[in-house]
């Protein structure tokens, strides 16, 4: 067993926490005694915040609907899938018809990358994000 100091991913306070890892899965979570952030504590979410890591129900590949069911997909169609859409949307709605929803368990780089591709590439500012703490 050991213990992993990393950074709560839950929303934008960034409170520390030790994950315990185990046998190659990550088992629990409990606060950093010494974190500047968070000083020993964790909110609900983030004491409970390892058990989506090795959920049954958790998606880990892409998935499209087809004749009514969620299939798996590669991520290559996927991916055409998702910019032929997109691209035809924006065609058809002069780019309004487009919004794109980011997620707090990214870094603040890669939401600054994610708002650069909505404005810069789709060109709408319809961007917003989970984290609403
Ligand atoms: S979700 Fe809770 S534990 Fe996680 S960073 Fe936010 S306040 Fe801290």
């Amino acid at each position: 067993m050991r213990h992993v100091l990393t950074t709560c991913p839950y929303c934008g306070c960034g409170c520390g926490v030790y994950l315990r890892e185990e046998e190659g899965r990550v088992t629990g979570a409990m606060p950093s005694r010494n974190h500047p952030v968070s000083r020993n504590n964790l909110c609900v979410k983030g004491w409970h915040l390892h058990e989506f890591i090795h959920h049954p129900a958790r998606i880990t590949e892409p998935l499209m609907r087809k004749g009514g069911a969620l299939v798996p997909v590669s991520w290559d169609e996927a991916l055409a899938f998702t910019a032929g859409e997109l691209a035809r949307i924006a065609k058809e709605t002069a780019h309004r018809g487009i919004g794109l929803l980011s997620s707090a368990k990214c870094t603040n780089e890669e939401n600054f990358l994610f708002q650069k591709l909505a404005r810069a590439v789709l060109k709408t500012n319809n961007v917003d994000h989970c984290a609403r703490l």
